[in-house]
């Protein structure tokens, strides 16, 4: 059974997302050192984003305009995901293999399918004379992810108050007793729940000690509610 995972996609839809890496800066700086050493510096700098995609190590997106029956590729954005343990090497490998297809589409040549005769000729070439290994595809099977983020158990208090405004807050656990009690006294409030959540809102939010929190629409509350645990 395989399961390879393509290296890239050419896609004119959909965009990679920009989540920053602590070695974001530096891609500009490969983007740089690759396109003077192997693509003799003809390669404007294009959009360049670290992901965290986990199906593919790498993409080149572009937006695609056609008109007389001539298409034209424009908007150019690569990236390079950081979600698993690549070495230098890898990485570079995987951004190189990107720039071919960027390279390609930017000079208007005419592949026989995204990895076709001239993506492969101009790939083997380039392993040959600059001893690097960039491939067609690559098996994610077999890298490891990096060192993957905890998820942030929040112990969360939902308030809505009989003013209808909403309110979600991130508690310290230690803390949630004495709150309990203030709540009991507190009267313009029409109900709350605690609940358990692993949710992204709270991860940068402070855990609470007394009682404030975030004030959010009904809608935003009640999808919240939906997915967080309800504590007995
Ligand atoms: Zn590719």
């Amino acid at each position: 059974m395989s399961s390879f995972s393509k290296i890239c996609r050419q896609d004119s839809s959909s965009r990679p997302d920009a989540s920053g890496t602590p070695e974001r800066g530096s891609l500009l700086e490969r983007f740089n050192r690759y396109n003077a050493l192997i693509f003799d510096g003809r390669l404007p700098v294009p959009r360049l984003r670290w992901s965290r995609a986990r199906t593919r190590l790498g993409q080149m997106a572009c937006r695609r305009k056609t008109s007389l029956g001539r298409t034209k590729y424009y908007d150019y954005t690569l990236s390079v995901s950081t979600y698993y343990e690549l070495t230098e090497e890898q990485t570079d490998d995987v951004l190189i293999h990107e720039m071919i297809h960027y390279s390609i589409a930017y000079t208007g040549l005419k592949d026989t399918s995204p990895h076709g005769v001239i993506f492969r000729s101009m790939m083997e070439k380039i392993n040959r004379r600059f001893g690097r290994h960039v491939t067609v595809s690559v098996n994610t099977r077999d890298l490891h992810a990096r060192e993957a983020q905890q998820p942030a158990d929040c112990l969360v208090l939902a308030l809505e108050m009989k003013d209808g405004k909403c309110y979600l807050s991130s508690v310290n656990p230690s803390a949630a007793g004495r709150l309990a009690a203030t709540l009991a006294q507190a009267h313009e409030i029409a109900r709350y729940g605690w609940y358990r959540s692993e949710d992204d809102f709270f991860r940068n939010m402070p855990r609470v000690r007394s009682l404030r929190g975030r004030c959010v629409t009904a809608d935003f509350y009640n999808s919240m509610l939906h997915k967080m645990t309800l504590l007995k």
